[in-house]
């Protein structure tokens, strides 16, 4: 059996052990030090954001994004369908109650005339949510320039989930810095990686000031220990910031790669019968950080979890897309605004390896297996 192909696995320059190890020999082993601002700053310096503050988790981030901006017990916040259940659990932590929204076919991303429609019927019944996350799924850019009219038209607040969408551009701004706030994460399988954690960006200093504070178990500025809001211990540790240090300066070279597999993936694959890969938004830069592939299993003759065992029968991880909120156990009894089309993505898509050190060896063995499957 030949070694295991994982869906997306960590990929370290050789910098990284570097810059740890510096942090080591100067002691900055505490929470915060010097790797931690330089973290912050590069960050800032790459993505356009003013200020940034990172964290233990993107999880964590979209938690402070919501502490911050006043998102309250019995709010609503409006979110995408589409995502992994961390961009919706910071809305129950804080007691508000969130409203899905589907996606459109172009982006999969939020429907920004889904998201108009419930904003104008809210706004007429006086009550409007107090809060949208979009998600930048896979590593595409939402339409930022519609939603962020909408939202700018009803006065509710943004905060951007671009936990995976790192690298990406919109109209050639980075998505996560539109929004009143934006949220990234470097969870190991993100396309750059602290092994753990997260940043939150937004152009408010005491906005991010105040997520600082909150981050570092609200601490008032006493000499003794005094609190007077409810704090977390959120910080990201000066250890890891020295990982991202070293990640962060290859990135684009992995988003170069990322974007390579997949189009070796559409070249190799797409001609076959059932099989749709679907195109980058015109305004923005797609990161691939997963390729997604549909599978019509009518024309394929298998459907995407077929294909996925397959792989699995061969050593490979390939992952089925994430399955919508709306249809979650625990998130079931709040508003969903539409659903057919994020419940057409989860029924067809398969995300493919994107390991950027994938090699071409390797590339060929699972588009061979794909493409043996429908010889079947
Ligand atoms: C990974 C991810 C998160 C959570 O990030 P963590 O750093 O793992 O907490 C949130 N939203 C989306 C869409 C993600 O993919």
């Amino acid at each position: 059996m030949s070694k295991r192909i994982y869906l997306s696995p960590p990929h370290m320059s050789g910098e990284e052990i570097k810059f740890v190890q510096q942090a080591f020999s100067d002691n900055w082993i505490a929470p915060v030090g010097p790797h931690l601002n330089q973290f912050e700053e590069q960050f800032c310096k790459y993505t356009g954001a003013k200020y940034a503050l990172a964290t233990s988790s993107g999880t964590a981030g979209i938690h402070l994004g919501l502490l911050t901006t006043g998102v309250k017990t019995g709010d609503e916040v409006i979110v995408s369908t589409l995502t992994f259940s961390a961009s919706v659990n910071p809305i129950l932590y804080v007691g508000a109650k969130p409203i899905f929204i589907d996606s459109e076919m172009e982006s999969w991303n939020m429907d920004p005339n889904l998201l108009e429609d419930v904003l104008k019927k809210r706004s007429k019944s006086g009550k409007l949510p107090k809060a949208v996350i979009p998600v930048h799924l896979y590593g595409q850019s939402s339409d930022m320039k519609t939603i962020m009219s909408i939202c700018d038209y009803y006065g509710v607040i943004v905060i951007e989930d671009a936990a995976e969408a790192l690298g990406s551009r919109f109209e050639g701004r980075h998505p996560g810095t539109f929004g009143k706030i934006g949220i990234f994460s470097f969870n190991g399988n993100k396309i750059i990686t602290t092994s753990g954690g997260g940043m939150l960006v937004s152009d408010d200093k005491t906005l991010v000031d105040h997520a600082r504070k909150l981050a570092t178990q609200a601490r008032e500025p006493f000499a003794h220990y005094e609190h007077a809001e409810v704090g977390y211990n959120y910080r990201m540790s000066n250890i890891l910031a020295a990982i991202g240090v070293g990640q962060l300066n290859i990135l684009e070279e992995r988003v170069q790669r990322k974007r390579e597999i997949y189009e070796y993936y559409k070249e190799q694959l797409g001609d076959l019968p059932g099989l749709t890969f679907v195109d980058e938004i015109p305004s923005g830069r797609h990161t691939r950080w997963l390729s997604v592939v549909l599978i019509d299993k009518n024309e394929f003759g298998y459907d995407n979890e077929q294909v996925r065992l397959n792989l699995e029968e061969h050593n490979i991880e390939s992952r089925l897309l994430w399955k919508p909120m709306h249809l979650q156990p625990i998130f079931q009894g709040y508003e969903t605004i539409g659903g057919s089309v994020s419940e057409l993505l989860f029924e067809q898509g398969l995300c493919l390896p994107t390991g950027t050190a994938l090699t071409t060896e390797q590339l060929d063995r699972i588009v061979s297996i794909i493409r043996n499957l429908h010889l079947i």
